[in-house]
């Protein structure tokens, strides 16, 4: 069993559906004691996890004991947030046939869904600075992976689609499959299209969502899709370049401290104070030795501190902006402690959701998106081979060959870190390039 599902998710394509899209097969290929289900969902307007919860109990339930099984774990932890009611009511009725799994509800703060606060919350174990959930014994997985890995556990099925929140200024939010390698306006077509002529469309959550071209493709890691207008708020401050934002940390950083003390890696103890990193930004010293430019490594780019802020700063670009050039550099985090106990009142400092809402200026679209089930008869897709973390897959497939749905089309790189690419609909191929494969019905 265990090395069949691990070759098993290797056989299908399933990578982390919630961020980056580490492939799934190396991540359940350890030893852990605990696995922690991120059923957190902390950006705001999201759906799809919290619905899938509830909805799949079973399905998500049946995977998590096999991913279990498959790391020898003791325990299988699911951190949601109490609001997510229908869910913790779906999941409990199940639990009884999963003596080995609880529920941790967590409150309504963001981020709790980044992979460190979620350990903690749920295991009260830190991860070290610089350092993933395996030093700590605990491995986190998504909601949407595990129902991948039930998937093809059960019915042999590959990832050829992904789920979707379609919101925002979209005529019918809601949340749906959508086949991998349709276009961002194909996509919003089926939330009714967009109420306005003049927008822009993110890419994922507000805080870290990036914004995306309509021509864009759906991949294995697309969660969201919001739609704005061109000049709203959120969109000015993401497109802000950073040489302003270095320029207003020197013009109008105050050193108030509060970015730090919302911040949620410096509240589990790891040597990340913003405000000192501001410093560094506007005049190239902390005036002390504690902080370093090599201190942004250990930020993960919530975006927090931009909101902590009442001057509206945007610590969070500057240290993106130092892990890239120091990374051009060649230089890699030096930073490694091992903190053996969070912030004193670190519970007090979180974020609340609504507050963070009404400061992106998202009220308005901080509506349900209900699940919906939407039919795949799309007449050509763009698959792209890097949908997830390592060396793009390599086509297997050639120009004129005809291809059904749920075939490879794109196999791992011998002895690379990759993932499989599958058909997402049956047709003939009619490109493949370096860095993808079309396919037309
Ligand atoms: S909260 Fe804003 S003003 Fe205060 S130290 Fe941080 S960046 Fe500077
Ligand atoms: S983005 Fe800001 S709040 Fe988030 S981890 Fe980095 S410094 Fe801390």
């Amino acid at each position: 069993m265990s090395a069949n599902l691990v070759e098993l998710v290797q056989s299908a394509g399933i990578v982390g559906a919630g961020g980056a899209g580490f492939p799934t097969q190396v991540k359940i290929n350890c030893t852990v004691d605990t696995v922690v289900v991120n059923g957190a969902e902390c950006e705001p307007l999201l759906r799809v996890d919290q619905q899938l919860m509830d909805l799949e109990a079973v399905k998500m339930l049946t995977a998590l004991q096999a991913v279990m099984d498959q790391t020898q774990a003791k325990e299988g932890i699911i951190g949601l947030k109490k609001k997510y009611k229908p869910a913790i009511e779906s999941l409990t009725k199940e639990l009884v046939a999963f003596p080995k799994i609880r529920i941790h509800q967590m409150g309504n703060f963001y981020p709790a869904g980044d992979e460190q606060v979620l350990v903690y919350e749920t295991t009260k174990r830190i991860v070290p600075e610089g350092g993933i959930p395996l030093n700590v014994n605990t491995m986190v997985i998504n909601v949407e992976t595990l129902l991948g890995i039930y998937d093809i556990m059960t019915a042999g099925k590959p990832v050829i689609d992904t789920y979707v929140t379609l919101t925002g200024e979209v005529k019918r939010p809601l949340t749906t499959k959508l086949p991998l390698g349709i276009t961002v306006k194909q996509a919003l077509e089926v939330a009714g299209g967009t109420t306005i002529d003049e927008f822009v469309v993110i890419n994922g959550g507000p805080m870290m969502g990036k914004i995306v071209d309509v021509d864009s493709t759906i991949t294995k890691t697309t969660k969201g899709l919001i739609v704005l207008p061109k000049m709203h708020p959120l969109i000015i401050s993401k497109t802000k370049p950073v040489k302003e934002s270095m320029k207003m940390a020197a013009i109008a950083c105050m050193q108030c401290n509060y970015c730090t003390e919302l911040c949620p890696r410096y509240a589990l103890g790891h040597n990340l104070e913003p405000h000192k990193l501001m410093r560094i930004a506007a005049y190239a010293s902390t005036l002390d030795t504690s902080t370093q430019a090599t201190n942004a490594f250990l930020c993960c780019e919530c975006g927090l501190c931009q909101y902590a802020c009442v001057m509206d700063l945007q610590p969070w670009k500057i240290n993106t902006m130092l892990k890239r050039e120091l990374g051009g550099r060649g230089i890699k985090n030096p930073h490694h402690n091992a903190p053996e106990a969070a912030v004193p009142f670190r519970e007090g400092k979180q974020f609340n959701v609504y507050r963070l809402v009404s400061r992106l200026g998202l009220t308005k679209y901080d509506l349900p998106a209900p699940m919906v089930e939407t039919e795949n008869n799309y007449k050509k897709v763009s698959l792209l081979l890097s949908q997830h973390i390592g060396a793009p897959a390599q086509p297997i497939v050639k120009v004129g060959e005809q291809v059904d749905q749920g075939q490879l089309v794109a196999e791992i790189p011998e002895g690379k870190l990759s993932s499989r690419i599958f058909a997402s609909i049956s047709g003939r191929v009619s490109a493949v390039d370096g860095d993808k494969i079309i396919i037309e019905s």
